[in-house]
This record gives structure tokens, C-alpha cells and sequence, in this order.
């Protein structure tokens, strides 16, 4: 009989984070497709008991936690044994957390601990047969492997943005405290601040319902001959500003700004999407200026529908790389774009 323990750890301000729904969703979905298996949660942070309640009708049994102010930030010796002791107390053979930074830093070592196996990146958990089975994708994307593992406790991590959150309704839930000892040795890593873009400087959102992705094309000569980048930027920006899509970009295109070459400023090597970027989870990807390459277009697995702009009829959207390609100027397209969108 499997026990599957969602393992989540709070956000700085007592809450679950999206990610942790999303987990606890495919753990209740394990949970109910696994005969005879038992669900528990177990929580790390400052303070949990708001983050129980939060999900207290889910199917999970019994609630573990470990709490206090050394919990609070992310600091691999003490999470470690955190999630260490949790999964003890909890007896777990099946662990499943969300897949944020903090957790991947520390479960695949929480895994080595208890001799059991991590698999990070996973996007999908069922059972095949009577035996549980996860998915996950392999170079970069191309390849999904389905595997089952004997080995217990098994820890697997859900990609965020690869599950719907679970929707459970709050009520009371009584945690068990599970006792963790902090000595100084396990403190000594402290976090001093945290560094991030200023909010409307940050152009990434996972969230977004579409991605919009630029290409080397804005920063090249058009039909007069000339360059028109800071045209470019208005236009970029203005979509943006307008729609809050989150913002891509090809490598050609993040690469130019190494290379002392005319480009907008607002972007960064983690804009890019592709083999050597990144593979965000979108509803909808709009693509302009960009020619659509293999390793570009890997990066977009995970976009449901897509749609390019280019002006050549031959370019790679054109050979089955795009649902919809529009055969036209972007610089033309994206300011009738905006125009209409500021009217709605
Ligand atoms: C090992 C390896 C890994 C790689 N990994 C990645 C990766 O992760 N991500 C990635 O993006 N690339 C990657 N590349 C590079 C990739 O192969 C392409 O070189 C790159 O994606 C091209 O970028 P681009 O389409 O923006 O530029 P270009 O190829 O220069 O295309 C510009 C496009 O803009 C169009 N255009 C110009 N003006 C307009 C206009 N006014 N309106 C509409 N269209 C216009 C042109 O028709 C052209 O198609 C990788 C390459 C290798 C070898």
C-alpha cells in the first residue's frame, strides 16, 4: 500500500504558492486512481497552519509540518531536514512536491538520505497497470518517456504549469508538528535581500495566456534600408504594456546584445525560448520577426496554439512549425495590433 505525501513548503507570507496546488492536485489524482494507496500533506515554512486550512478538504488524512523562523527562507541543511523528517514521520513511499527552486536544490539529496530515487521535471503521474507511472520530457523536449520505479520512497517533482491547481476548499486542519533540531551549523547560510527586476521591467510571466516572441528580424534593415529599433521597442512594449503577454525572444536575437549590436534594451538571454532556452507553458505564442528554426521551435512544445509573422512565405512557421502564419511586415501588423487593442 502506497502512502503519497505532498510536500510543500509555504511562501514567505504563510500562503501556498500555485506550484503547490498544482502538485497537490496530481497527488489527490494519484491518490484516487490507487487503490487502497493513503494521502498526507506534510508543510514547511514559518507558520503553516494558514496554509493547511487553506487546503483542509482535500483527501489527505493527516497533516505534518515543521515551523518556525528558521523555515521561513530557503537554506539547503535546514529544508533538508525538514523534508527529511516529514517523510519519516509521514512513513512515505510516494513523495510528491511542486518543482521550485527551493525543492530542487534539496529533494534529490532528501532522496539520496533515504535511499530512495528523485525524478525531477516530471509532467504527469498515473498508473499504468496497477504500478504508478510519471512522465517527463528528454532532450530538450523532443522525446517523453513514461517510467515506473520499484525503489520507495520514490520523490517526484511536477513541473509548474504542467497540472491544473487543485481547487480543494478551506477548513480546519490539524497539524502534527514534527520536531527539527536547528543547530547553529545548519544556519549558516543566511539570506541577506532579494534582487529582482522592477515589476514593470520584469517581462517573464509564466501566468500569461499568450507569449509573444520577437525575432532578429525587428533589429534588421526593412524595405527603405534602414533599421528602425526604437520603432521596434514602442511596438514591443506597447503589446506588452497592453496585453501583459509574457515575453520571448529567438537567440539570434538575445545573442546581438553580446555582440554590440543595435537591440532592445528590455531583453536578456532568459527571454529566449528553444533548445538552448527556455520551454514555457503558454495558451496561446504569437512569433515576430523570427524565422522559425528547429532549435528555435522546440521551445515551443508546450504552446497550444501558435501563430507567426514574417514576411517570408518560406520561412520555417511555413513548414508545419505554426498553426496560422500571417505573410506580412510585423512592424504593419503589430501597430494595427495595438491600435485595436487600445480602443477595447
Ligand atoms: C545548437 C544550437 C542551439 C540553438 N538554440 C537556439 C535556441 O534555444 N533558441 C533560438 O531561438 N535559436 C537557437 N539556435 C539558433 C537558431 O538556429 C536560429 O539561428 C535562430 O533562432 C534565428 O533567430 P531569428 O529567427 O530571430 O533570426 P533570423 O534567422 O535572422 O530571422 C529573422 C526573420 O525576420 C524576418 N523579418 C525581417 N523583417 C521582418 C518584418 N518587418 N516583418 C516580419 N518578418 C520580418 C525575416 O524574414 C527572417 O525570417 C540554436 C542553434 C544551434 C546550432
Amino acid at each position: 500500500m502506497e502512502t503519497i505525501l505532498l510536500l510543500a513548503h509555504t511562501e514567505t507570507y504563510g500562503s501556498l504558492a500555485k506550484p503547490a496546488r498544482e502538485a497537490l492536485h496530481a497527488a489527490a489524482t494519484l491518490h484516487k486512481s490507487l487503490a487502497g494507496s493513503k494521502l498526507v500533506v506534510g508543510l514547511v515554512g514559518e507558520n503553516v497552519q494558514a496554509a493547511a486550512n487553506s487546503i483542509a478538504a482535500c483527501p489527505a488524512t493527516k497533516y505534518f509540518s515543521v515551523t518556525g523562523k528558521e523555515f521561513c527562507q530557503a537554506r539547503y541543511a535546514g529544508d533538508a531536514a525538514a523534508a527529511e523528517a516529514i517523510c519519516k514521520s509521514a512513513h512515505a513511499t510516494i513523495v510528491i512536491a511542486p518543482a521550485t527552486s527551493r525543492w530542487n536544490r534539496v529533494l534529490p539529496g532528501v532522496a539520496q538520505r533515504l535511499g530512495g530515487r528523485a525524478d525531477t521535471h516530471v509532467t504527469g503521474v498515473g498508473v499504468g497497470g496497477d504500478k504508478v507511472t510519471v512522465s517527463r520530457w528528454y532532450y530538450r523536449q523532443r522525446m517523453e518517456v513514461a517510467l515506473q520505479r520499484t525503489q520507495r520512497p520514490w520523490f517526484i517533482l511536477i513541473d509548474p504549469g504542467s497540472q491544473p491547481a487543485c481547487e480543494c476548499h478551506a477548513g480546519n486542519a490539524t497539524v502534527e508538528n514534527v520536531a527539527v533540531a536547528s543547530p547553529d551549523s545548519v544556519k549558516r547560510t543566511v539570506v541577506i535581500g532579494i534582487r529582482e527586476p522592477r515589476a514593470d521591467a520584469q517581462t517573464i510571466r509564466p501566468d500569461a495566456q499568450v507569449l509573444f516572441v520577437t525575432g532578429a528580424g525587428w533589429t534588421k534593415k526593412q524595405a527603405d534600408g534602414q533599421t528602425h529599433v526604437p520603432e521596434a521597442e514602442k511596438l514591443i512594449r506597447g503589446f506588452l504594456q497592453l496585453t501583459r503577454a509574457s515575453l520571448g525572444s529567438s537567440k539570434s536575437l538575445v545573442d546581438q546584445s553580446g555582440e554590440g549590436q543595435a537591440v532592445l534594451s528590455f531583453l536578456s538571454h532568459l527571454n529566449q525560448i528553444g533548445q538552448t532556452g527556455a520551454t514555457p507553458r503558454h495558451a496561446k505564442g504569437l512569433s515576430t520577426c523570427c524565422h522559425g528554426e528547429e532549435p528555435h521551435t522546440v521551445g515551443w512544445r508546450f504552446i497550444a496554439e501558435r501563430r507567426a509573422v514574417n514576411l517570408d512565405p518560406n520561412c520555417g512557421w511555413a513548414r508545419g512549425k505554426a498553426d496560422v502564419l500571417y505573410v506580412a511586415d510585423a512592424f504593419a501588423v503589430m501597430g494595427k495590433v495595438n491600435e485595436l487593442l487600445a480602443k477595447m
